[in-house]
């Protein structure tokens, strides 16, 4: 059995996705670090104190406004410094021919993204100080449990409230495909009223698709490019993955599995925040004063660095998972494999990437790996009885994480994606 075959692209194609993603690499990782390296910066020396002192003083210097204004000051920061990074990653971007979109368009959606970034932080941190001027020593014990609701709300509201922000969602139009799609759906025992569209042209001409929402906000979203360049079938085998992760719940996991690590960041935070040489150190005088933000912020995201390789492991298993599904579905690897070949092509990605960079950033496994697992599909349900179409019985493993399948551009105007991600 070959599972290892290197002929599904051409020398040329892996090239062109190899150097597209060492073009993008310096600046993706340069954002992330810089980003790292201010919120350290910021919230282990006096320097972020400073900063919350002075612009609170700006609006009065109450307590509420050197929360405010200091988580403000704070969010801003962080997305100004990783804005020449974004901008570095966009212009490489551009030279391959995913970018259809103007600098403006560009610049309208960082201000768009540092919006939405403002309104979802600034009422946590009025919250986060209002439960530590409530109790300075025990705050994280109802803090732990808040951030826990607050983690699936978030999720439950996503489909409502962040996307929209930055795509239109049009149900998709009658026709064979829909029709097709629904009876998909059908087949797999999963109420889906609509795929959902999602205008992704007017930024890139990259492929994508992704589940998000729970319950009432459950949906499945497919690009506007992937329906207009795609064959109809190659759609029905996005789709078919997508419904693996509804089938699996893989949303909810992943809402659960993120509950979980919220509340535990928020015990380490609590921990931590009384610990008097970080408290010394970053020039506040315990978890009430709000000078203590950005000490705060720097363990939370030093915590979010250190979780990345455990959450992108655990979308790599997910991944895997919804493949079998929309192989066992379907019972169709060929069209399985055109697909893969088709996003990884359109999308330029790098189809066999070094594995340092898989273990460190990939959410997906690389194409090479999903066409390879196809195959060994196929080669498993051929030799068990003789027909084609892979093994019976569903995956049980119990894996973790957010499910969505992450948008190759991130809206944000950030530089998402290290290396490009795959996608679906
Ligand atoms: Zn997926």
């Amino acid at each position: 059995m070959d599972t290892t075959t290197t002929d599904d692209f051409t020398p040329a194609e892996r090239a062109r996705g190899r150097a597209l993603r060492r073009a993008q690499l310096p600046w993706a990782l340069g954002g992330r670090l810089t980003g790292l390296a201010l919120t350290l910066v910021l919230g282990l020396t006096p320097a972020g104190a400073g900063l919350v002192s002075a612009v609170g003083g700006w609006f009065g210097g109450s307590r509420t406004a050197e929360v405010l204004a200091g988580a403000a000051a704070l969010v801003v920061l962080g997305q100004a410094a990783q804005l020449p990074f974004g901008a570095g990653a966009r212009t490489v971007r551009a030279r391959y021919g995913l970018v259809t979109q103007g600098w403006a368009g560009w610049a309208l959606d960082a201000v768009r993204g540092l919006a939405l970034a403002l309104v979802l932080v600034l009422p946590l941190a009025l919250g986060l100080f209002a439960l530590t001027a409530w109790s300075p020593q025990r705050w994280w014990v109802s803090g732990a449990g808040a951030a826990a609701v607050l983690v699936g709300a978030l999720s439950f509201l996503h489909p409502l409230v962040v996307e929209p922000v930055f795509n239109r969602f049009t149900p998709m139009p009658e026709g064979p495909l829909r029709t097709a799609l629904l009876a998909l759906a059908q087949r797999d025992g999963v109420g889906i009223r609509d795929v959902l569209v999602a205008d992704a042209s007017r930024r890139t001409t990259a492929l994508n698709a992704y589940v998000s929402g729970l319950g009432a906000t459950r949906r499945i979203v497919a690009y506007d490019t992937l329906l207009s360049t795609a064959e109809p079938r190659e759609v029905e085998l996005v789709v078919a993955h997508e419904l693996g992760h509804v089938k699996h719940r893989d949303v909810l996991t992943g809402t659960v599995l993120g509950a979980a690590g919220a509340a535990v960041a928020v015990v380490v935070l609590g921990l931590l925040g009384t610990w008097r040489p970080l408290l010394e150190a970053a020039g506040a005088a315990d978890a009430a004063d709000p000078r203590a933000l950005p000490l705060l912020a720097a363990i939370g995201a030093l915590l979010g660095a250190l979780s990345g390789p455990a959450q992108c492991a655990a979308s790599r298993r997910i991944e895997a998972r919804a493949d079998r599904h929309a192989l066992e579905l379907t019972s169709d690897a060929e069209q399985f494999i055109a697909m893969q070949r088709r996003l990884a092509l359109a999308n330029v990605s790098d189809v066999d990437p070094p594995r340092v960079l898989e273990l460190l950033f990939a959410t997906h496994p690389s194409a090479t790996r999903r066409i390879a697992a196809a195959r060994a599909w196929r080669a498993e349900g051929t030799s068990a009885d003789g027909t084609p179409g892979g093994p019976a019985g569903e995956s049980t493993d119990g894996p973790t994480d957010r499910s969505t399948d992450e948008p190759t551009d991130g809206p944000t105007g950030g530089p998402a994606g290290i290396p490009p991600k795959p996608v679906v």
